[in-house]
């Protein structure tokens, strides 16, 4: 017997969505039609998914196919697909409720945020892609027969003014789902046919299932990995990339491979131009769609590509993984994993090719997902294809070239064995950085790391061929010295003589009482030249950009203990000196020392509280003014 006629309300942000939809003029609403197609197309995927894998499936001989009418006089556009079906609580539960994760909090920001034109092209990744037939729609009517033997067909209808009713029938229904759409009166033109063959084309060709508008079918094009690879025009890959990701670019890079052994498959890959992120990129939208003989077995399956290749869209079709195979045993299967290796190989070796032969789009692929793909030293088997896709910034390049490990090592300097690198905000702040005085002064190139996740792939990496990728806060200043210094500077120093060289040494414990436990250690400086002094990480410790890193994750303020080296040729402390040789008890000795050392910190960026500095400083000024000619 059929059951009553219920009514139910959505769920608070479904019905905030629909407000928004419904009470907004989309100026690309058309893509309501795409949405409805794919979740047909879906149900149709499943549908066939059942049968291969021998379940008990209703009306077995009912072609898979979608079909679209347009009744002119009513004003009613019916989509109707022969796919999987929905049974009343399935329907409950997919439509009218969200089920993704992250999808909530999508809706919210959503509301907040986004532009009319983004509305229409993200919402089908949110898994609410449903909800834009309300863009049109004054009322929606589902009819659904699930494919499960004995459920009987339901209806449900909603006008999206926030609530729904559900009821069952008691005629007899063929398997799928029938949409009905109610057009609102601004709405007409899509019972128009020109315009819906249109959209149809434009949206929803590769659609794997015919589409038939009235009697002709719409979708041409058959699955396009099947195809040998001279026959396909770029602009053929383009419409599926489009059909694939809802991007409106074209993709940056097309990557089709058909092979043979040890594992028969194809696939299509595509770069984007750019990452999907206005949003967040969810973990659902990561991965290839996985087929067998054209069947598709997952959709968005994460396990094909590792993390750091996250950013490639497409698809694999393989007729060597068993059709029957289960989402729970895909991921030990022998097959895929071969499948997957395959795929990073050709992957890399793609990008290995862009990189020496078209640098430019190299460059822009490096500016959209470096970002994810840095991730990749982590992939031991691949390492060494991987670095030789690495780029940095370095102290030899001008503008916003970038270097790759490979052309440094090539600039290197006979018996270099290390490439020395530097973390830092930017440019500007690296090229003062008193670490790098001594590299400079020997014409040694050194990388400039922005990234925080650079020291991780560095550190990963260890070694790229047989140099040893070294910090230079870490670097064996004794290994410096070989190298013939090339900026010579004008200024004559004299060397310390041996009694002042004593007199420094007590300066140094001096400096070290006054700093007591602030330091590890004071020591004489091998790789300062224009500055006085500088922090630096004990030997064996991690860089300083790792501390910073690892003090922000830990949320930790406190200052790091680090070695306090001095440039005994630098000007302020020869000066020191002489007031130290004078008297050792001199007050101002501790004022400039701990003025040094406070502008090391603040350097480091560990200077949380500057007001003493600044007080100092002022003080000196002041005092500086006692004595300045002028004032004589
Ligand atoms: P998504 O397709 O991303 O899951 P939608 O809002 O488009 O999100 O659809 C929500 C759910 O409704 C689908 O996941 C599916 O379970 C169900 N659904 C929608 N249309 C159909 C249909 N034609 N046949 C069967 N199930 C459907
Ligand atoms: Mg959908």
């Amino acid at each position: 017997m059929a059951t009553q006629e219920k009514s139910y309300k959505f769920k608070a942000e479904i019905k905030q969505l629909m407000d928004i939809l419904v009470h907004s003029l989309y100026t690309n609403r058309e893509i309501f039609l795409r949405e409805l197609i794919s979740n047909a197309s879906d149900a149709l995927d499943k549908v066939r998914f059942e049968m291969t894998r021998g379940a008990e499936v209703s009306d077995q001989k009912l072609p898979l196919e979608i079909r679209i009418k347009a009744d002119k006089d009513k004003n009613i556009l019916t989509i109707s697909d022969t796919g999987i079906g929905m049974t009343s609580k399935e329907l409950m539960a997919n439509i009218g409720t969200i089920a993704k994760s992250g999808t909530s909090d999508f809706l919210k920001r959503l509301s907040k945020e986004a532009k009319e034109s983004d509305v229409s092209n993200i919402i089908g990744k949110f898994g609410v892609g449903f909800y834009s037939v309300f863009m049109v729609a004054k009322e929606v009517v589902i009819t659904s027969k699930s494919y499960k033997k004995n459920e009987p067909a339901v209806q449900w209808v909603s006008d999206g003014s926030g609530s729904y009713t559900i009821r069952e029938l008691e005629k007899a229904h063929k398997r799928g789902t029938i949409i009905e759409v109610h057009l609102k009166d601004e709405a007409k033109e899509f019972t128009e046919k020109y315009r819906l063959e249109s959209i149809i084309k434009k949206h929803s060709n590769f659609i794997p299932f015919p589409i038939y508008l009235e009697k002709d079918k719409i979708n041409t094009i058959a699955a396009l990995w099947r195809e040998p690879k001279s026959s396909i025009k770029p602009k053929q890959y383009e419409e599926f990339y489009k059909y694939l990701t809802y991007d409106t670019e074209p993709p940056l890079e097309t990557i089709h491979v058909s092979i043979d052994a040890p594992v028969q498959f194809a696939s299509i890959m595509f770069i984007p131009k750019r990452t999907f992120d206005m949003f967040g990129i969810s973990k659902e939208d990561i991965g290839l769609d996985l087929y067998v003989k054209s069947v598709l077995i997952q959709h968005k399956y994460s396990e094909l590509l590792p993390e750091y290749l996250g950013f490639i869209k497409g698809m694999v079709d393989s007729p060597d993984i068993p059709l029957n195979i289960s989402r729970e045993t895909l991921q030990e299967n022998r097959i895929v994993m071969k499948i997957s290796q395959t795929l990073v190989k050709q992957v890399l070796s793609a990008l290995k090719k862009m990189a020496e032969k078209e640098p430019d789009k190299y460059k822009e692929f490096w500016q959209a997902h470096s970002q994810i793909f840095k991730m990749g030293y982590s992939d031991y088997a691949n390492q060494e294809k991987f670095a030789d896709l690495l780029r940095f910034d370095s102290s030899a390049m001008e503008d916003d070239t970038l270097t790759s490990l490979a052309d440094y090592t090539q600039r290197a300097k006979e018996d270099q064995k290390e490439i020395y690198y530097i973390s830092g905000p930017s440019k500007e702040a690296l090229e003062t950085d008193p670490h790098l005085e001594i590299f400079r002064k020997k014409g040694l190139e050194v990388l400039y790391l922005y990234d925080p996740v650079d020291e991780f792939v560095m550190t990963g990496l260890a070694k790229y061929k047989e140099f040893t990728l070294t910090s230079v806060e870490q670097a064996d200043m004794g290994k410096l010295e070989k190298f013939e210094d090339v900026e010579k500077s004008d200024e004559k120093i004299t060397a310390l003589s041996e009694g002042e060289q004593r007199v420094f040494k007590k300066l140094l414990d001096k400096i070290k009482d006054i700093l007591g436990d602030r330091v590890t250690d004071v020591r004489e400086s091998k790789r300062l030249k224009d500055s006085a002094s500088c922090l630096v990480s004990p030997d064996g410790e991690m860089t300083s950009q790792m501390q910073k890193i690892l003090h922000i994750m830990n949320k930790d303020t406190s200052i790091p203990k680090k070695i306090f080296e001095v440039n005994k040729d630098h000007k302020l402390i020869r000066n020191l000196l002489k007031i130290y040789k004078n008297d050792p008890k001199d007050p101002f000795i501790q004022e400039s020392v701990e003025q040094l050392y406070e502008s090391a910190l603040l350097l480091e960026g560990y200077l949380t509280d500057p007001h003493k500095l600044v007080n100092r400083i002022q003080d000196i000024l002041l005092k500086s003014s006692d004595w300045h000619p002028g004032n004589k």
